[in-house]
């Protein structure tokens, strides 16, 4: 599976571990000369992320991000475990930096998680970890394990020190700017941080496949829009408020969207009237990427996405997607090319959009579906279908029409 989402329960049991977290990062950090900018957009989208808490302050230190604020640490981890570019999160405590302050926390640290996980063991494996980053700190790493160590053990007669499986790991990372002590670290969604790398327009249907692909964009550090095609009368309301409402699940991943709505009846019906029914489909499609890119070109997104995946189903054959494509003015991005359908569903369902895909509300692509539609599509037999419409014209008015929704909604 290409991403490791984490698990929210897993991450409840941070709660009472810390009053702040420790965010890390580590593929932007490998970025060399942008990696300022990196860190400034995973700084601000941790705070957007974090906004509804009370009293939130981001410190960055160093290929981290301290969070402080009044909400137990548990929620926030939460929440940061949904900002792209996180790689993993601890609930911590600072501490003065003196032996007696660190060897209690991290004491207390250790009597909670042995309630909580490990009642009734009679042998839990155990280390401390520390990161003497503030040299002017007069004990040597290894020193200071075995202090805090000796402080530790004789209170809980369960633990024996293992250094290389440990179950339960207490960490001390001194610094000049503060001294930390944490006991878990949760994985965070890596990636890239959303609006890092750009801006791109995704077509958004009903359908299980182009919100996981939207989903990887923002994983990749775009900032996504999406454009969905509406037949509106056609298919019904419920089909729009079933994208709007993927869009809102979306918007737990990155902070702000635009959604935009287009009116794609006339063009479906211009196509059945005037183009061979075994056509349909691929002009259907390449109108939605006349349209997109349109859009795109307009809104600054540098690319479309769509969620479309080699075989799958007769307009995603190589010929056709091909003929599909060449319809666009921008390049399409495909993340999901290469899945099976299920690969697909077990993202879905892990980030939160596959309740939402199987509502019950037809897609526009179902709408005069043609008995036999074509599957080695031609372009030129593609560009003669079309001869009869006028295609500026009518996607020209499409673009006009379009309903434009902002998300967060805007007062
Ligand atoms: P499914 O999960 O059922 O495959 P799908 O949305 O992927 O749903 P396809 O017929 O495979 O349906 O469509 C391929 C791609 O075309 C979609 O992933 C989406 O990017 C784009 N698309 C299809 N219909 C629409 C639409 N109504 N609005 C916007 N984009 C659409
Ligand atoms: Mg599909």
């Amino acid at each position: 599976m290409p991403s490791d989402i984490p698990n929210p329960e897993e991450l409840s049991k941070a709660s009472h571990l810390g009053t702040g977290l420790i965010v890390r990062y580590h593929e932007i950090a490998l970025k060399g000369g942008n990696r300022a900018m990196f860190e400034k957009r995973l700084d601000q989208n941790l705070q957007s992320a974090l906004s509804s808490f009370s009293r939130v302050s981001v410190r960055r230190i160093r290929g981290r991000m301290l969070v402080q604020s009044d909400t137990p640490a548990s929620r926030m981890a939460s929440a940061a475990a949904k900002v792209f570019g996180v790689s993993s999160i601890s609930a911590a405590v600072e501490t003065e930096p003196d032996l007696d302050a660190i060897g209690e926390s991290a004491r207390a640290q250790v009597g909670k998680i042995l309630e909580r996980h490990y009642q009734g063991r009679d042998l839990v494996r155990f280390r401390v970890t520390s990161n003497r980053a503030d040299k002017r700190f007069p004990l040597s790493s290894t020193e200071m394990n075995g202090q805090i160590g000796g402080r530790i053990l004789p209170e809980f007669p369960c633990l024996k020190v293992s250094l290389n499986d440990p179950e339960v790991e207490v960490e001390v990372d001194l610094r000049p700017e503060g001294t930390w002590v944490f006991s878990e670290r949760f994985r965070g969604p890596g990636g890239l941080p959303v609006s890092s790398t750009g801006r791109a327009l995704s077509l958004l249907s009903g359908g299980i496949d182009s919100p996981v692909a939207s989903w990887l964009s923002m994983k990749r550090g775009m900032r996504v829009d999406f454009v969905s095609f509406y037949s509106f009368p056609h298919v019904g309301p419920q089909t729009r408020d079933k994208i709007i409402r993927q869009v809102e699940n979306l918007m737990k991943w990155q902070p702000r969207a635009m959604l935009h709505i287009v009116p794609f009846a006339p063009i479906q019906e211009a196509i059945r009237d005037f183009c061979p029914a075994t056509y349909r489909t691929v002009l259907y499609r390449r109108a939605m990427q006349r349209i997109a890119s349109k859009i795109a070109k307009r809104t600054k997104c540098k690319v479309l996405i769509t969620g479309e995946s080699v075989g799958q189903v007769a307009s995603q054959t190589l010929n056709n997607l091909s003929v599909i494509e060449e319809a666009s003015y921008v390049p399409v991005l495909r993340p999901l090319i290469t899945f099976d359908k299920q690969e697909t569903i077990d993202l879905a369902q892990k980030i939160g959009t596959f309740e939402t895909s199987n509502l019950p509300a037809p897609d526009c692509c179902t709408v005069f579906q043609p008995e036999h539609p074509v599957i080695y599509g031609q372009i030129e037999e593609a560009h003669a279908a079309e001869g009869p419409l006028d295609l500026d014209s009518l996607c020209a008015t499409a673009v006009r029409e379009t309903e434009r929704l902002h998300f967060p909604e805007r007062s």
